[in-house]
């Protein structure tokens, strides 16, 4: 993939992310016309520590993890973002979910910069008590460096609230009392936020239902988000199951979901509530009675209303997309599609959410769960999710406006909207020294 001439590192720009990240930076700088020394900050992070990781297996022997923490822009305030356990970590990757964290933050308005971490493992192949080991060592390695006013780790692919909830306790036994707000995606019973664990999911849906009204209004043929949508969700971890359980609720269709291991396939939709269960029971959708088996690449090709690919990064690629038949996606996961598959979805008029906006939702909660540890004082599930669709609502609508003034694709108009106010911030605080 080409670079722009004036990105030169050797380090970052080795994963498609990273390179996926910068090329969209670049479009949207060149779109809104962005200060070239500002553009210039923003395609590097701002720094990054690597660890290594020790543990105990069950079997008794020693193996090294490889761990990163990846701090790419604190303009607006300290750095937010997950923990990622997966195969495929490493550097360049963390480095580009930093920085997509850092316009997301911006995007939605939130006081807080972009960061992500990693470790490189299998977390399938793990048992609970390596987990915890894992998660413990790697906390103390990077505990120089995070912190509720430094940087604030929350759950992402592979992790979640009992990660966090480690996480807190080894930070806090550092320390030598508890100090919740070093993550978010915690638990309820140590400080966690309600409505945080349905977030993300919950935010991808409302951004759904925006985007119907909003082709409606500019008369758009678009599905009307009711039991004549059809839909398909690509991932039934964290995101996507409670994505594909808020949309079954609203009505919709939901024909296919699916998990690492393989899809299910209704064409009268699938039960999604009855899924979970056998979810919960046997730890995969695969082999739920009512329904016809169907690959996680069939599922992405189906002629559908709306897609939600909520897995993984890089599902849909030039190789791929020529299939997509879906009228609007919206991104549950980071980095889904590629650019190039971006482009030319959005030249065949499909409406894409981009993930910065799509799964915002997850990140917003974060910080009002930060907010509530901060003041010790903790709101109720109805209070979490108003004050959720109002945030969504106003960044859906800047979105659409933005997409309006500059006549450009949704994934430029949403990185415009967190590039504009880091532009200005950053240019109001100057470059030190
Ligand atoms: N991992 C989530 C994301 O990619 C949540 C981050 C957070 O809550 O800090 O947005």
């Amino acid at each position: 993939m080409s670079q722009p001439a004036s990105f030169t590192s050797h380090i970052w720009d080795t994963s498609d992310l990273y390179r996926n990240a910068v090329e969209q930076l670049v479009e949207a700088s060149q779109t809104m016309n962005l200060d070239g020394n500002v553009a210039e900050r923003l395609k590097y992070p701002k720094r990054a520590l690597i660890v290594s990781v020790p543990i105990r297996l069950d079997d008794g022997t020693v193996k090294v993890f490889e761990g990163y923490r990846v701090q790419h822009n604190m303009t607006l305030g300290p750095g937010k973002g997950g923990i990622r356990f997966h195969h495929d970590v490493n550097l360049s990757e963390v480095a580009g979910l930093a920085m997509l964290m850092t316009f997301k933050c911006s995007l939605v308005g939130l006081p807080l910069g972009g960061a992500k971490g990693g470790i490189r493992c299998n977390p399938n192949d793990l048992s609970r008590q390596e987990h915890q080991a894992l998660m413990r060592r790697y906390t103390t390695e990077i505990n120089m460096i995070i912190g509720p006013d430094r940087d604030i780790p929350a759950p992402d692919v592979g992790t979640d609230g009992q990660h966090m909830a480690w996480m807190m306790d080894t930070f806090s036994q550092n320390r030598g009392f508890a100090i919740p707000g070093v993550v978010t995606g915690k638990p309820i019973e140590i400080g966690g936020s309600l409505g945080r664990a349905e977030s993300t999911g919950r935010g991808v849906v409302y951004c759904v239902q925006h985007a119907a009204k909003h082709l409606a209004s500019i008369g758009k043929p678009t599905p009307k988000i009711d039991s004549s949508t059809t839909v398909a969700v690509h991932g039934f971890g964290k995101v996507g199951a409670v994505a594909a359980l808020e949309i079954h609720q609203l009505g919709c269709k939901v024909l296919a979901v699916s998990d690492y291991l393989g899809g299910l396939y209704n064409k009268n939709g699938l039960n999604i509530p009855k899924v979970l269960e056998y979810l919960a029971k046997n730890r995969t959708i695969v082999g739920y009675p009512d329904a016809e088996p169907i690959t996680n690449e069939d599922l992405l090709a189906l002629n559908v209303d709306v897609l939600i690919p909520a897995a993984i990064d890089g599902v849909i690629t030039k190789d791929n997309v020529g299939k997509v038949k879906a009228k609007i996606i919206s991104e549950g996961a980071n980095g889904p599609i590629t650019t190039e598959a971006i482009k030319e979805l959005e030249d065949r008029g499909v409406f894409i959410i981009p993930d910065i906006l799509a799964n915002a939702g997850g990140v917003i909660v974060s910080y009002f769960e930060w907010v509530q540890g901060l003041q010790s004082f903790f709101w109720n599930e109805s209070q979490v999710n108003e004050k959720l669709a109002e945030v969504m609502s106003n960044a859906f609508k800047r979105v659409v406006e933005i997409q309006a003034q500059y006549k450009c694709g949704m994934k430029t108009a949403a990185l415009i909207a967190g590039v504009d106010r880091l532009d200005r911030a950053m240019r109001l605080r100057g470059l030190f020294p």
